[in-house]
């Protein structure tokens, strides 16, 4: 089995470091490296400072046999990746024919001289550098030779970068893809504990990530090779039970919707402390309109009994957080949409409203069916968006959960 090779990201620009945009590329990239057979050991960002790029840079790529970096290849003042890789590289920046003849025919869409000026600047390339050409955008890529390995430069926004990124990619890789396992009502410490059950003492690596309710378990080929990474898997899989949802990356949401779908049954919801998450996940996955059919967000009683028929003197005797409750939260939702299962959700998301009886977190879920209908409670941590987030994942498993009986 080859070796990984080491490999390192730097994504540049001070909307990244200042919080002002999300940095997704990295995880992108990882993710295709990790895929390609490279092995990702650092991701550092880095602000619009020539100094610290250059000086970044070049202890990166002294260091990793593949460093990869997205940001700065524009055209403004603060694009200042092209110069700090010259410098780091100590390499002379020339410019390239057939990109500054796109370039200008670009630049003769501005009315400033200057902006026209500036965009010829993204037809400077790193001396001896195979250009990536871009399909959109302006900015080319660039691959160059460094000491150890090569170093690739490429454009910061993600649909300009990830062509560029699969055509380098394309041009030899010999990877295997890693394996991520997703589950649900599962600790991050018991989904480790099982995942290296299942692995033993093959040459599979592992990294446990967690969100609030979910845990992805991935595996990664350290030498073992594609055949025994998959045994691995499905030994891990054994091993996590029927709490992992997925192994080929889709969200929980998606499963429901897809486990729903293959069998023919519709879905609506009924929540009160969640204000609707339910169906904010569910109608996120496009096409879901064919099995999911709405619902009410009851937050008040009122609502719960005027538009899910809950009964108001179950209300009074048993209080709108509890098991008989959202129960007939789930049936009334059914009832009133015409759908198969009915999910609901009731509790107490905090931080103030908590009692003795009824302590922040407690939270009953309903789902109701043409079999009957079933409720829970769960007693669910965190502060108020955790607590709405874990109440709304555990929803969808609950739905999850009755699908797979049917
Ligand atoms: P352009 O030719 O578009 O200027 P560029 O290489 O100069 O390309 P930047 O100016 O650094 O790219 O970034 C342009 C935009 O791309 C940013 O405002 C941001 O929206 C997006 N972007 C940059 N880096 C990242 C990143 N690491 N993750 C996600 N988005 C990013």
């Amino acid at each position: 089995m080859p070796e990984r090779k080491p490999a390192a990201i730097v994504t540049v620009g001070s909307e990244l470091v200042e919080g002002l945009r999300l940095d997704t590329n990295t995880r992108e990239i990882a993710l295709a490296l990790s895929s390609a057979g490279f092995w990702v050991k650092e991701a550092v960002s880095v602000g619009d400072d020539i100094e610290l790029l250059a000086g970044t840079l070049s202890r990166l790529i002294g260091r990793y046999e593949l460093v990869v970096g997205t940001g700065g290849l524009g055209p403004t003042h603060d694009d200042i990746t092209r110069e700090a890789a010259a410098m780091a590289l100590d390499l002379e920046l020339l410019p390239d024919e057939a990109i500054a003849e796109r370039l200008a025919t670009i630049a003769s869409r501005h009315v400033r001289t200057r902006a026209a000026d500036q965009i010829g600047l993204q037809a400077l390339i790193l001396a001896g550098a195979t250009v990536l050409h871009p399909d959109s955008g302006t900015a080319p890529g660039q691959i160059v030779q460094t000491p150890r390995g090569r170093l690739v430069l490429l454009p910061g926004p993600p649909h300009e970068m990830r062509p560029m990124l699969e055509e380098f990619l394309d041009s030899g890789s010999d990877g295997v893809a890693p394996r991520i396992l997703s589950c649900v009502g599962m600790s991050e410490s018991d989904a480790q504990l099982a995942a290296q059950e299942g692995i033993g003492d093959a040459a599979v690596s592992l990294t446990v990530l967690a969100t609030p309710a979910l845990v992805d378990v991935v595996l990664i080929d350290d030498g073992a090779g594609e055949r025994i990474l998959a045994e691995v898997a499905s030994r891990v899989r054994a091993a996590l039970g029927d709490r992992c949802f997925a192994e080929d990356g889709r969200s929980l949401p998606q499963v429901v919707l897809s486990l729903a779908r293959d069998r023919g049954i519709t879905l609506a919801t009924a929540e009160s402390c969640t204000g609707g998450l339910v169906a904010a996940a569910l109608t996120d996955i496009s096409g879901a309109s064919d099995t999911f059919l709405g619902g009410v967000v009851a937050y008040a009683n009122t609502i719960k009994t005027s538009l899910l028929a809950v009964p108001d003197a179950l209300l009074r005797e048993y209080g709108a957080v509890s098991e008989p409750i959202a129960a007939a939260m789930a049936t009334g939702v059914r009832d009133v949409t015409g759908a198969e299962l009915g999910v609901s959700v009731t509790g107490v998301a905090g931080p103030a409203g908590g009692t003795a009886d009824r302590p922040v977190g407690m939270v009953y879920f309903g789902v109701a069916d043409s079999r009957g209908v079933l409720s829970e409670r769960r007693d669910l941590f965190g502060d108020r968006p955790g607590i709405r987030t874990r109440a709304c994942v555990t929803a969808l498993d609950m739905a999850r959960r009755r699908l797979l009986e049917r």
